[in-house]
């Protein structure tokens, strides 16, 4: 017989212990223990299926990215994720999808030190809407509203690989390469929230944001709370060695600055800090790039070797 919600609920989704959980799963509400001292940071983000990911991504690929958009939202405001709660909507109970989904998730939180509190199961098309929960310092957390004049722009990571990974994904393009094809996909389905990143930089970010709908589009939103301008130097896009070889120069660079879904964070800093942050990036193992600069005018402006370049900046938009 298939499983009831109840029985399903108790079956995949518990609890992590810890003393910062008075009431997990399995009350009306969840009794979470916030520290005195710091702020509680809130984020949402809903996957659905055929709009946030292919029909056919393996459920563990599903967990994976729910959580990683998730973080990545607090990572680009500098907090600790800690707890989340669990909206699901299911077709069917499938219980093979459901302990690949389950397991996948709980792996996934625990890598980043969250924990389960709640959530919903209902029925209807396979959507998931996980909300995650973080904390922070008191005034502490970095904002899209921040950026200074004459701050550098900061790239973590590569952009572009998730909109050529779609292209794979949906068979509009064909690459045999084994290797790159295995390395866009893991983009497209993986991406690392960059949490490690964020633990460095948020002592020296005026402004930050995660870039899930292309480089312009979001560092427009950088530029325009913060009422200022950019310019970005295409020639320092970081771009994958994957990318540079299956796209032209143009396609690569409108790949990077208005595809999505690659979870980079994008930050603006003040230049005399730029060697110390890269340095201790470094010691970690972790790379950024300073793709351009904030100025004055407002706008959005892209050079290529110093000279003005023409680019369409549009990213996604769901409407
Ligand atoms: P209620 O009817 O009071 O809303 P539910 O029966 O929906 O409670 O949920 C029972 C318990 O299971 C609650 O603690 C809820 O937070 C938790 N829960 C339900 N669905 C999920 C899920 N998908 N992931 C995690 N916890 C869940
Ligand atoms: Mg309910």
């Amino acid at each position: 017989m298939a499983l009831g919600e109840f029985d399903l609920i108790a079956r995949y989704f518990h609890t992590a212990q810890g003393d910062d959980v008075a009431l997990g799963i399995g009350d009306d509400a969840a009794i979470i223990n916030v520290p005195s001292d710091q702020q509680l940071l809130v984020t949402t983000d809903t996957l659905n299926i055929g709009i946030h990911f292919p029909e056919n991504t393996c459920a563990a690929d599903i967990a994976y990215k729910t959580v990683a958009v998730n973080v990545s939202d607090l990572a680009a405001m500098g907090a600790r994720p800690t707890w989340a709660t669990l909206n699901l909507s299911l077709p069917a109970v499938d219980e093979t999808w459901l302990s690949e989904f389950a397991l996948s998730l709980r792996q996934q939180l625990e890598a980043f030190g969250v924990k389960l509190i709640g959530g919903d199961t209902t029925r209807g098309a396979l959507s998931l809407t996980l909300t995650v929960m973080g904390i922070c310092a008191p005034g502490r957390a970095l904002r899209r509203d921040g950026a200074q004049l004459h701050d550098l722009i900061v790239l973590t990571g590569t952009v572009g690989d998730a909109r050529l990974g779609l292209d794979l994904a949906l068979n509009r393009r064909t690459i045999n390469d084994f290797a790159h094809r295995d390395y866009l996909l893991q983009r497209l389905n993986r991406p690392c929230a960059r949490l490690s990143h964020s633990a460095i930089i948020k002592s020296y970010a005026h402004a930050a944001i995660d870039v899930s709908d292309g480089v312009a589009q979001d560092l427009n939103h950088i530029i325009n709370r913060s009422q200022c301008g950019a310019i970005i130097d295409l020639e320092k896009l970081p771009l994958s060695s994957a990318l540079r070889f299956h796209l032209d120069e143009p396609t690569a660079w409108h790949y990077a600055l208005c595809g999505g879904d690659d979870y980079e964070l994008l930050l603006t800093l003040s230049a005399s800090d730029w060697p110390v942050v890269e340095q201790q990036l470094f010691q970690h193992g972790l790379n950024a790039t300073v793709i351009g600069r904030i100025e004055s005018d407002g706008g959005l402006r892209c050079h290529h070797r110093g000279k003005p370049v023409t680019i369409a900046q549009q990213g996604f938009q769901h409407f």
